[in-house]
């Protein structure tokens, strides 16, 4: 039997289904007129103006008047409120990191970036930590979600090891501002993935696997906008299945990662090389020179094939509509089209080959990880709750 409790939170939930609905408009197409929110949602132009109305009231949006088409009725142009609720997202890399703050249409400003001196943890977490609490102060109760995206496992919303930092388990509370603002942390390939997947190059689509090389392979595959990430939110880590040489060990403690054939690292073994210290930038100094060195030419043809061979495996497995490519797997298939195309093919079972899914290059290049920290930084202040919060704030 539905308690009284339950009856009045249902009467909210129908309360702000409306004006959720518009603010996902916005946030879908930042720049919407209303006229155009209202044709979509199925609004007459009375309950449209009504729940702008509120939603201004609140301090949610702003309405500026639209440039309207010769016979269009005069509408105005949804934006953020300037008073209104923002996210703080972190994206931290191999080498930096980078602060920005977002508004409700999801689109990050970045307000500071630095360059690690070390990367011992104590010393990123608390560069990192003066930046978001700087940014805190200039934006008070306005900062709703303080949102991590890391090059690293993340596990239970904890860091659990980064290969890529040389982190071992790492506690990022330092990051948090406030006990009622929450602190989201997320793999950064899983969270470029789900970008892509909502406002990317696949937006629309509804199962997209996304595949990322930098040092490693990362990736998820997104499902209805949202990323499958296991039991513990620790799923994903395609650079860890066996599609390697199970001769080699790779640093996470397993043997035969597809890990270490799709990297710089693969190319410099490829080449007889040690192995690099920044395999990342010793793979962009290859691909420069692969047309004028044809030793290096074929190594990257190898490293090509190394990743589109385990690519047509997950493809097997998972069946998505569209397969995007981040960072380095962009240019190894640029560089070695025909090695690519050729292992990938040859990885597809046959049914597939008729019509394997397309493979593009994703749109929000190096943002993908920041723009995926404030989809799920928005996702979360974008609820009933959320809304029903930032209205108690105001009162
Ligand atoms: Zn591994």
């Amino acid at each position: 039997m539905a308690s009284p409790r339950s009856r009045s939170a249902r009467a909210r939930d129908v309360r702000w289904r409306g004006p959720l609905a518009v603010l996902d408009e916005m946030r879908r197409e930042p720049g919407v007129t209303r006229a155009a929110v209202a044709r979509r949602l199925g609004l007459s132009t009375g309950s449209a103006t009504e729940i702008t109305a509120r939603l201004r009231d609140l301090s949610l949006l702003a309405e500026t008047p639209a440039a309207t088409a010769a016979r269009g009725r005069p509408t105005t142009v949804l934006t953020p409120h300037p008073d209104g609720p923002v996210v703080i997202a972190v994206d931290l890399r191999q080498e930096d990191w980078r602060c920005a703050v977002a508004p409700l249409d999801g689109r990050p400003e970045i307000a500071e970036t630095g360059t690690h001196r070390s990367r011992d943890p104590e010393h990123v977490i608390d560069a990192v930590a003066q930046v978001v609490r700087r940014l805190h102060r200039r934006h008070g109760e306005r900062v709703r979600a303080v949102s991590v995206a890391i090059a690293a496992t993340v596990q239970r919303g904890r860091v659990v090891q980064s290969a890529v930092l040389g982190w071992d388990a790492v506690d990022l509370a330092a990051l948090a501002v406030d006990p009622r603002v929450p602190l989201l942390i997320g793999n950064d390939a899983t969270l470029a993935g789900l970008a892509e997947a909502r406002q990317g190059v696949a937006a629309g689509a509804t199962t997209v696997l996304h595949i990322t090389v930098e040092v490693g392979v990362g990736g998820t595959l997104v499902v209805d906008g949202r990323p499958v990430d296991g039991a513990t939110g620790a799923g994903g880590e395609f650079g860890h299945l066996p599609f390697g040489d199970p001769d080699l060990r790779c640093p996470c403690g397993a043997r035969g990662c597809w890990d270490l054939v799709v990297d710089g690292r693969a190319i410099a073994r490829h080449l007889g090389d040690p192995p690099p210290r920044d395999p990342r930038t010793y793979a962009e100094q290859a691909l420069a020179r692969a047309s004028a060195d044809p030793a290096v030419r074929t190594a990257i043809g190898r490293t090509a094939s190394g990743l589109a061979g385990g690519l047509a495996g997950l493809i097997n497995a998972m069946d998505p509509a569209v397969v995007t490519l981040g960072g380095l797997a962009e240019s190894l298939r640029a560089a070695a089209e025909p090695e690519f195309t050729a292992a990938l093919a040859g990885g597809l079972m046959r049914f597939r080959r008729l019509d394997p899914p397309p493979v593009v290059d994703a749109a929000l290049g190096g943002d993908g990880a920041l723009h995926g920290a404030v989809v799920i930084a928005l996702d979360h202040v974008l609820t009933e709750d959320g809304l029903a919060t930032w209205m108690a704030l105001r009162s």
